[in-house]
C-alpha cells in the first residue's frame, strides 16, 4: 500500500513541550516529515480520503515531543554478549557498527526520537547517524561526536602509555596542542557532529589546561562543530566556561562561583544524574565496589545542589542518561529518567521536566528550531502514551506506556513490541 502523505492525530490531550499547560487535541496534522498544523482541522484536509489521509485517533492518550537523550553511548560495546570478544568496546569494528544499530533501533522503540551521541568507539556513531538518516536502518536522529579527546590520565586513558588507546577505546590520546587540533580536523574530516574533550574520571584533578581547551574550542568553532566536555571537577568546569564550549557534561563538584561562570557564559548543563542515581540503587549488583558506589553518591549529593544552584541562575538544564556507558546502563530503559530526577531532586513540575527533556535538550542534537516542540513548521517527532505524564512522570521510561512514535512523520513500526526481549535477555553478560 502506497504511503498516506498526510497523517492525521485527531483528539487526546496534547503537552506540545513548550511548557503550555496541557490541551484538547482537536487536530495534529502531519505533511511529509513535517507538522503542518495543530489545533484546528484545516478545511481542506479530507478524514474520509483513507488513500492519502491516515488518522490515528488519539482519544485517551497523550500526545508529547518525541523523547531527546543528550548523554547516551551507541558504540562503547554494550551489551555485552557472551562469546564476543570486549574489552573497552569490541575488538572489532564490524560487529560493534552493527550491534550499535541494533542499539539505535531499541532507543527509538522507547519513544526517543533523538539522540546525542558524545563519544563512540572508531566513526561508528557517524556511520549509523548516516545509515538512518538515509533509510538504511530504523532509528533516532542522531547529532554525534567521536572518540573524546583526553591527555594522559583522563577518564578513558586506562591503558599503560605503552599501549595508549587504539581504535576500539573511546578515547584519543593528545597531549598537546597541536595533536589536539589535529585530532579535531581528522574527526571533523569524517563527519562528527560535535567534538567531546574529557577531563578526569571524577573531577579530582584537572587533566585538560585551560589553554587546550580554548584552542580546541576556537578550532571546532572554526569547522561548524560544536564542542562539550566531560567536566565534573571545579576547575574543569570554570575552563569549560571561559573557554566558551557549548555545553558542558556533568559539573556536579562546580563551586557556586564556577556556575555563576557559567550562567555567565550562558551555557547549558547536562547534569546526568541518572547515571549516578542507577550506580548508587544497582552498581553492587553490577560488580561496582562499595567505594565506587560511595563515590557515586557523593558526586549525585553534589549534582543535586548544582541542580538548585544552576536553576536559579538560569542556567539551562538539558536532559542526558549516560546510557550505554556500560552493563549498569541498558538501552531502552532510562531515557527518560532525568525528567523524573529533575522532578525529584530539582523541584520541577513534571511541565517543566517534560520542557527541560524536550524543548531544550534540542540544543544537544543540534536541532533547537526544529524539534522538542509541537507547532506548525516543526519536524514531526511525537509520541502518543496511554497514562498521564503530568500525573506522574515515570509513565515515559522504559517505553511501558507508549501507544505510538512518529519519527520524521512516519509511524515507527515495532511489531507491538516495545523493546525486542531476546535483545534485552543477552544483557548484561557480564558486568
Ligand atoms: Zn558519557
Amino acid at each position: 500500500m502506497a504511503r498516506s502523505s498526510t497523517l492525521v492525530i485527531l483528539n487526546g490531550t496534547l503537552i506540545d513541550g513548550s511548557g503550555n499547560p496541557p490541551v484538547p487535541n482537536e487536530a495534529i496534522v502531519v505533511e511529509g516529515n513535517r507538522i503542518r498544523s495543530v489545533g484546528r482541522l484545516p478545511e481542506d484536509v479530507r478524514l474520509e480520503d483513507q488513500e492519502h489521509v491516515e488518522v490515528i485517533d488519539a482519544s485517551e492518550q497523550w500526545i508529547l515531543p518525541g523523547l531527546i537523550d543528550g548523554h547516551c553511548h551507541l558504540s562503547f560495546g554494550f551489551p555485552q554478549m557472551t562469546g564476543v570478544p570486549s574489552s573497552q568496546g569490541t575488538t572489532s569494528a564490524e560487529f560493534s557498527t552493527l550491534r550499535a544499530a541494533r542499539n539505535a533501533q531499541t532507543v527509538l522503540r522507547t519513544g526517543v526520537t533523538s539522540l546525542s551521541v558524545p563519544g563512540g568507539t572508531w566513526f561508528i556513531d557517524v556511520a549509523v547517524r548516516d545509515a538512518i538518516a538515509a533509510g538504511l536502518i530504523e532509528g533516532p536522529r542522531i547529532f554525534c561526536a567521536g572518540r573524546f579527546i583526553v591527555t594522559y590520565g583522563s577518564i578513558t586513558d586506562n591503558e599503560p602509555s605503552w599501549v595508549g588507546t587504539p581504535e576500539h577505546t573511546n578515547g584519543k590520546l593528545a597531549n598537546n596542542v597541536d595533536d589536539m587540533v589535529t585530532e579535531v580536523r581528522r574527526q571533523c574530516k569524517h563527519g562528527v557532529n560535535y567534538i567531546k574533550m574529557a577531563d578526569s574520571t571524577w573531577g579530582d584533578l584537572q587533566t585538560i589546561a585551560p589553554h587546550e581547551l580554548r584552542a580546541v574550542t576556537e578550532e571546532a568553532h572554526r569547522r561548524h562543530a560544536r564542542i562539550t566536555i566531560h567536566a565534573r571537577g571545579s576547575g574543569s568546569t570554570r575552563a569549560a566556561a571561559e573557554a566558551g564550549v557549548d555545553w558542558i557534561l556533568h559539573a556536579d563538584l562546580a563551586t557556586d562561583d564556577d556556575l555563576e561562570a557559567v550562567a555567565q557564559a550562558g551555557m547549558p548543563i547536562i547534569p546526568t544524574m541518572t547515571f549516578l542515581a542507577r550506580g548508587v540503587e544497582v552498581g553492587l549488583e553490577y560488580g561496582r565496589s562499595q567505594r565506587a558506589v560511595d563515590a557515586m553518591k557523593r558526586h549525585l549529593d553534589g549534582a543535586v545542589h548544582v541542580l538548585e544552584r544552576a536553576r536559579a541562575l538560569g542556567i539551562t538544564l538539558m536532559c542526558g542518561t549516560d546510557s550505554g556507558n556500560s552493563p549498569l546502563m541498558p538501552y531502552g530503559e532510562l531515557h527518560a529518567n532525568e525528567m523524573e530526577i529533575l522532578v525529584r531532586y530539582g523541584g520541577y513540575t513534571p511541565l517543566e521536566a517534560i520542557s527541560a527533556g524536550t524543548r531544550d535538550t534540542a540544543f544537544a542534537v543540534g536541532l533547537e528550531h526544529e524539534v522538542g516542540v509541537l507547532e506548525a513548521g516543526k519536524l514531526a517527532d511525537l509520541i502518543l502514551v496511554t497514562a498521564d505524564p503530568l500525573a506522574d512522570i515515570r509513565v515515559l521510561q522504559g517505553g511501558r506506556h507508549l501507544a505510538a512514535v512518529i519519527k520524521d512523520g512516519r509511524i515507527v513500526d515495532f511489531n507491538g513490541q516495545t523493546v525486542a526481549p531476546e535483545f534485552l535477555a543477552l544483557q548484561p553478560a557480564t558486568a
